[in-house]
Protein backbone atom coordinates (compact mmCIF):
# COMPACT_ATOMS: atom_id res chain seq x y z
CA UNK A 1 0.00 0.00 0.00
CA UNK A 2 3.11 2.11 0.98
CA UNK A 3 6.01 2.31 -1.73
CA UNK A 4 8.28 4.74 -0.87
CA UNK A 5 11.06 4.10 -4.00
CA UNK A 6 10.41 3.86 -7.22
CA UNK A 7 11.97 4.88 -10.68
CA UNK A 8 10.58 6.22 -14.24
CA UNK A 9 11.60 7.10 -17.77
CA UNK A 10 12.98 10.35 -16.36
CA UNK A 11 15.92 8.03 -15.05
CA UNK A 12 16.18 4.29 -15.36
CA UNK A 13 12.95 3.00 -15.10
CA UNK A 14 10.81 1.70 -18.16
CA UNK A 15 7.51 3.67 -17.75
CA UNK A 16 6.48 7.26 -18.13
CA UNK A 17 6.03 8.73 -14.88
CA UNK A 18 1.94 8.68 -15.15
CA UNK A 19 2.66 5.05 -16.76
CA UNK A 20 4.50 4.43 -13.46
CA UNK A 21 1.49 5.58 -11.53
CA UNK A 22 -1.08 3.98 -13.18
CA UNK A 23 0.96 0.61 -12.55
CA UNK A 24 0.78 1.63 -8.58
CA UNK A 25 -2.68 2.29 -8.67
CA UNK A 26 -3.50 -1.18 -10.28
CA UNK A 27 -1.22 -2.95 -7.77
CA UNK A 28 -2.92 -1.30 -4.82
CA UNK A 29 -0.77 1.11 -3.87
CA UNK A 30 -1.92 4.00 -2.19
CA UNK A 31 1.04 6.19 -1.57
CA UNK A 32 3.53 6.39 -4.05
CA UNK A 33 7.09 7.92 -4.12
CA UNK A 34 8.38 8.61 -7.27
CA UNK A 35 12.67 8.83 -6.33
CA UNK A 36 14.34 8.72 -9.80
CA UNK A 37 18.08 9.17 -9.68
CA UNK A 38 18.86 12.71 -9.72
CA UNK A 39 16.21 14.42 -10.82
CA UNK A 40 12.93 16.04 -10.14
CA UNK A 41 11.76 15.90 -13.89
CA UNK A 42 8.96 13.42 -13.31
CA UNK A 43 7.21 14.54 -10.76
CA UNK A 44 4.88 17.16 -11.65
CA UNK A 45 3.62 14.46 -14.55
CA UNK A 46 2.92 11.85 -11.58
CA UNK A 47 1.56 14.32 -9.73
CA UNK A 48 -1.07 14.92 -11.79
CA UNK A 49 -1.51 11.26 -12.61
CA UNK A 50 -1.52 10.67 -8.80
CA UNK A 51 -4.52 13.17 -8.25
CA UNK A 52 -6.15 11.64 -11.33
CA UNK A 53 -5.76 7.96 -9.70
CA UNK A 54 -6.71 9.15 -6.50
CA UNK A 55 -3.58 8.49 -4.49
CA UNK A 56 -0.86 9.89 -3.02
CA UNK A 57 2.33 10.92 -4.34
CA UNK A 58 5.31 11.92 -2.04
CA UNK A 59 7.82 14.05 -3.86
CA UNK A 60 11.33 12.14 -3.80
CA UNK A 61 14.65 11.68 -5.42
CA UNK A 62 17.69 9.66 -5.23
CA UNK A 63 20.70 10.68 -4.55
CA UNK A 64 24.21 9.36 -6.40
CA UNK A 65 26.61 9.71 -3.36
CA UNK A 66 30.30 8.71 -2.94
CA UNK A 67 31.03 8.25 1.10
CA UNK A 68 34.90 6.79 1.26
CA UNK A 69 35.20 6.27 -2.33
CA UNK A 70 32.15 3.77 -2.43
CA UNK A 71 28.78 4.91 -3.57
CA UNK A 72 25.58 5.29 -1.50
CA UNK A 73 22.04 6.29 -2.79
CA UNK A 74 20.13 8.31 -0.65
CA UNK A 75 16.04 9.25 -0.94
CA UNK A 76 14.72 12.71 -0.12
CA UNK A 77 10.87 12.24 0.86
CA UNK A 78 8.92 15.16 0.51
CA UNK A 79 11.52 17.47 -0.63
CA UNK A 80 10.60 20.82 -2.53
CA UNK A 81 11.07 20.06 -6.30
CA UNK A 82 10.84 23.86 -6.75
CA UNK A 83 13.81 24.35 -4.55
CA UNK A 84 16.46 26.02 -6.27
CA UNK A 85 19.34 24.76 -4.34
CA UNK A 86 18.41 20.80 -4.67
CA UNK A 87 17.60 21.53 -8.00
CA UNK A 88 21.21 23.23 -8.95
CA UNK A 89 22.84 20.41 -6.80
CA UNK A 90 20.76 17.42 -8.76
CA UNK A 91 22.06 18.92 -12.61
CA UNK A 92 25.51 19.08 -11.27
CA UNK A 93 25.49 15.46 -10.23
CA UNK A 94 23.64 14.61 -13.74
CA UNK A 95 26.19 16.35 -15.94
CA UNK A 96 29.04 14.33 -14.71
CA UNK A 97 27.10 11.64 -16.20
CA UNK A 98 27.34 12.21 -20.35
CA UNK A 99 31.63 11.39 -19.93
CA UNK A 100 31.19 8.87 -17.40
CA UNK A 101 28.87 7.09 -20.20
CA UNK A 102 31.21 7.75 -22.74
CA UNK A 103 34.28 5.98 -20.40
CA UNK A 104 31.85 2.89 -19.87
CA UNK A 105 31.66 2.72 -23.56
CA UNK A 106 34.97 2.79 -24.24
CA UNK A 107 35.81 0.14 -21.49
CA UNK A 108 33.53 -2.32 -22.86
CA UNK A 109 35.00 -1.51 -26.46
CA UNK A 110 38.23 -2.58 -24.74
CA UNK A 111 36.98 -6.14 -24.10
CA UNK A 112 35.25 -6.53 -27.38
CA UNK A 113 31.50 -5.61 -26.82
CA UNK A 114 30.65 -2.89 -29.46
CA UNK A 115 28.33 0.02 -29.35
CA UNK A 116 27.86 0.46 -26.18
CA UNK A 117 27.29 3.85 -25.76
CA UNK A 118 25.44 4.81 -28.78
CA UNK A 119 22.61 2.12 -27.94
CA UNK A 120 22.77 3.15 -23.83
CA UNK A 121 22.13 6.46 -25.19
CA UNK A 122 18.81 5.28 -27.74
CA UNK A 123 17.66 3.37 -24.59
CA UNK A 124 18.39 6.56 -22.27
CA UNK A 125 16.48 9.24 -24.73
CA UNK A 126 16.28 12.15 -22.80
CA UNK A 127 17.03 10.80 -19.41
CA UNK A 128 20.28 10.37 -17.81
CA UNK A 129 22.40 7.55 -18.57
CA UNK A 130 22.81 4.85 -16.10
CA UNK A 131 24.72 1.83 -16.00
CA UNK A 132 21.35 0.40 -16.21
CA UNK A 133 21.12 1.59 -19.77
CA UNK A 134 24.09 -0.50 -20.41
CA UNK A 135 22.63 -3.48 -18.46
CA UNK A 136 19.31 -3.55 -20.98
CA UNK A 137 22.50 -3.40 -24.15
CA UNK A 138 23.76 -6.23 -22.02
CA UNK A 139 21.02 -8.20 -21.93
CA UNK A 140 19.92 -7.84 -25.52
CA UNK A 141 22.95 -8.59 -27.27
CA UNK A 142 23.15 -12.00 -24.82
CA UNK A 143 25.68 -11.00 -21.95
CA UNK A 144 23.62 -11.97 -19.63
CA UNK A 145 20.15 -13.35 -18.79
CA UNK A 146 19.29 -10.28 -16.93
CA UNK A 147 20.30 -7.13 -15.51
CA UNK A 148 20.99 -8.61 -11.95
CA UNK A 149 23.49 -11.41 -14.15
CA UNK A 150 25.15 -8.64 -15.99
CA UNK A 151 25.47 -6.88 -12.64
CA UNK A 152 28.12 -9.97 -11.75
CA UNK A 153 29.71 -9.63 -14.70
CA UNK A 154 29.66 -6.53 -16.12
CA UNK A 155 29.54 -2.70 -15.15
CA UNK A 156 30.90 -3.24 -11.44
CA UNK A 157 34.48 -2.46 -10.09
CA UNK A 158 36.99 -4.62 -11.74
CA UNK A 159 34.78 -5.81 -14.70
CA UNK A 160 34.13 -4.35 -18.24
CA UNK A 161 32.26 -1.33 -18.64
CA UNK A 162 32.70 0.00 -14.50
CA UNK A 163 34.44 3.63 -14.82
CA UNK A 164 35.02 5.23 -10.89
CA UNK A 165 32.99 8.44 -10.73
CA UNK A 166 32.55 11.06 -7.86
CA UNK A 167 29.23 11.87 -6.90
CA UNK A 168 28.21 14.39 -4.59
CA UNK A 169 28.99 14.31 -1.04
CA UNK A 170 27.09 12.83 1.98
CA UNK A 171 27.06 16.00 3.39
CA UNK A 172 26.03 18.39 0.68
CA UNK A 173 23.10 15.11 -0.18
CA UNK A 174 21.83 15.78 3.09
CA UNK A 175 21.88 19.33 3.23
CA UNK A 176 19.79 19.76 -0.06
CA UNK A 177 16.98 17.32 1.20
CA UNK A 178 16.89 18.56 4.42
CA UNK A 179 17.04 22.56 3.12
CA UNK A 180 14.67 21.86 0.86
CA UNK A 181 11.74 20.40 3.50
CA UNK A 182 12.34 17.02 3.04
CA UNK A 183 14.07 13.76 4.91
CA UNK A 184 16.88 11.84 4.04
CA UNK A 185 16.82 8.08 4.04
CA UNK A 186 19.51 5.88 3.18
CA UNK A 187 18.54 3.32 0.51
CA UNK A 188 19.08 -0.25 0.48
CA UNK A 189 22.34 -0.19 2.89
CA UNK A 190 22.18 -3.93 2.39
CA UNK A 191 23.05 -3.69 -1.00
CA UNK A 192 26.53 -1.79 -0.19
CA UNK A 193 29.58 -3.75 0.04
CA UNK A 194 30.42 -2.39 3.73
CA UNK A 195 31.57 -4.72 6.98
CA UNK A 196 30.12 -3.67 10.40
CA UNK A 197 32.48 -1.33 11.43
CA UNK A 198 31.79 0.75 8.59
CA UNK A 199 28.30 0.22 8.27
CA UNK A 200 28.22 1.77 12.15
CA UNK A 201 30.76 4.64 11.12
CA UNK A 202 28.35 5.10 8.40
CA UNK A 203 24.96 5.44 10.34
CA UNK A 204 26.71 7.11 12.93
CA UNK A 205 27.54 9.73 10.35
CA UNK A 206 24.26 9.98 8.58
CA UNK A 207 22.45 10.47 11.52
CA UNK A 208 24.83 13.53 13.06
CA UNK A 209 24.61 14.88 9.58
CA UNK A 210 20.52 14.85 9.83
CA UNK A 211 19.45 11.65 8.60
CA UNK A 212 16.04 10.28 9.44
CA UNK A 213 15.56 7.10 8.36
CA UNK A 214 17.11 3.85 6.53
CA UNK A 215 15.21 1.23 3.92
CA UNK A 216 14.37 -1.73 5.68
CA UNK A 217 11.86 -3.36 3.63
CA UNK A 218 13.52 -2.88 0.15
CA UNK A 219 13.44 -4.98 -3.05
CA UNK A 220 16.67 -6.08 -3.03
CA UNK A 221 16.81 -6.99 0.43
CA UNK A 222 16.06 -10.33 1.81
CA UNK A 223 14.30 -11.83 4.76
CA UNK A 224 17.12 -11.73 7.14
CA UNK A 225 18.36 -8.52 5.63
CA UNK A 226 14.38 -7.26 6.94
CA UNK A 227 15.49 -8.44 10.14
CA UNK A 228 19.22 -7.01 10.35
CA UNK A 229 18.27 -3.48 9.31
CA UNK A 230 15.58 -2.78 11.77
CA UNK A 231 18.18 -3.93 14.22
CA UNK A 232 20.46 -1.05 13.08
CA UNK A 233 17.29 1.40 12.51
CA UNK A 234 16.52 0.63 16.56
CA UNK A 235 20.03 1.03 17.27
CA UNK A 236 20.60 4.12 15.83
CA UNK A 237 17.48 5.47 16.44
CA UNK A 238 16.54 5.90 13.17
CA UNK A 239 12.81 4.72 11.28
CA UNK A 240 12.19 2.52 8.65
CA UNK A 241 11.19 3.15 5.10
CA UNK A 242 9.83 0.71 2.96
CA UNK A 243 9.97 0.68 -1.18
CA UNK A 244 9.89 -1.58 -3.86
CA UNK A 245 12.63 0.25 -6.11
CA UNK A 246 10.38 -0.68 -9.18
CA UNK A 247 12.16 -0.23 -12.58
CA UNK A 248 9.70 -1.70 -15.07
CA UNK A 249 8.80 -5.22 -15.93
CA UNK A 250 11.85 -7.58 -15.99
CA UNK A 251 14.52 -5.16 -14.51
CA UNK A 252 13.02 -4.82 -10.93
CA UNK A 253 14.71 -6.68 -7.98
CA UNK A 254 10.45 -6.78 -6.87
CA UNK A 255 6.90 -6.17 -8.40
CA UNK A 256 4.98 -3.50 -6.85
CA UNK A 257 2.69 -3.93 -4.22
CA UNK A 258 4.35 -6.71 -3.12
CA UNK A 259 5.86 -5.58 0.25
CA UNK A 260 5.85 -7.11 3.00
CA UNK A 261 5.34 -5.22 6.33
CA UNK A 262 7.92 -3.75 8.70
CA UNK A 263 9.29 -5.58 11.20
CA UNK A 264 7.14 -4.88 14.54
CA UNK A 265 10.13 -3.07 16.06
CA UNK A 266 10.51 -0.34 13.53
CA UNK A 267 9.28 3.06 13.76
CA UNK A 268 7.79 4.37 10.11
CA UNK A 269 9.36 6.65 8.14
CA UNK A 270 5.93 8.22 7.75
CA UNK A 271 4.97 8.03 11.29
CA UNK A 272 4.18 12.11 11.41
CA UNK A 273 2.93 12.73 8.02
CA UNK A 274 -0.74 13.29 9.27
CA UNK A 275 -1.61 13.02 5.24
CA UNK A 276 -0.73 9.26 5.43
CA UNK A 277 -2.60 8.50 8.84
CA UNK A 278 -5.56 9.91 7.76
CA UNK A 279 -5.63 7.44 4.10
CA UNK A 280 -4.40 4.30 5.96
CA UNK A 281 -7.19 5.39 8.73
CA UNK A 282 -9.76 5.78 5.90
P1 LIG B 1 24.36 4.29 -11.94
O1 LIG B 1 23.65 5.27 -11.06
O2 LIG B 1 24.55 4.79 -13.33
O3 LIG B 1 25.62 3.75 -11.34
O4 LIG B 1 23.39 3.06 -12.13
C1 LIG B 1 22.99 2.31 -11.04
C2 LIG B 1 21.70 1.58 -11.38
O5 LIG B 1 22.01 0.29 -11.89
C3 LIG B 1 20.90 1.31 -10.14
O6 LIG B 1 20.06 2.36 -9.86
C4 LIG B 1 20.12 0.09 -10.49
O7 LIG B 1 19.01 0.48 -11.28
C5 LIG B 1 21.08 -0.64 -11.38
N1 LIG B 1 21.82 -1.68 -10.62
C6 LIG B 1 22.99 -1.55 -9.99
N2 LIG B 1 23.39 -2.72 -9.46
C7 LIG B 1 22.43 -3.62 -9.78
C8 LIG B 1 22.23 -5.01 -9.56
N3 LIG B 1 23.12 -5.75 -8.87
N4 LIG B 1 21.13 -5.58 -10.07
C9 LIG B 1 20.22 -4.88 -10.77
N5 LIG B 1 20.35 -3.57 -11.02
C10 LIG B 1 21.43 -2.95 -10.53
MN1 LIG C 1 18.23 2.56 -11.01
MN1 LIG D 1 19.59 2.77 -5.59
MN1 LIG E 1 16.39 3.21 -6.82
Amino acid sequence: MIDLHSHSNISDGLLSPSELVEHAVNNGVRVLALTDHDDLGGLTEARQAAAQHGIRLINGVEISVTWKKRTLHIVGLNVDPDNAALQAGLAAVRSGRLERARQMGLSLEKSGIHGGFEAASSYAQQSILTRMHFARFLVDRGYAKDPKAVFKKYLIKGKPGYVEHEWMSLESALDLIINSGGVAVLAHPGRYEIKRTNMLLLLEEFRALGGAAIEVVTGSHTAAQYVEYAKYAQLFGLKASQGSDYHGKGISFMGMGRLPELPSNCIPVWQDWPEIDALLAA
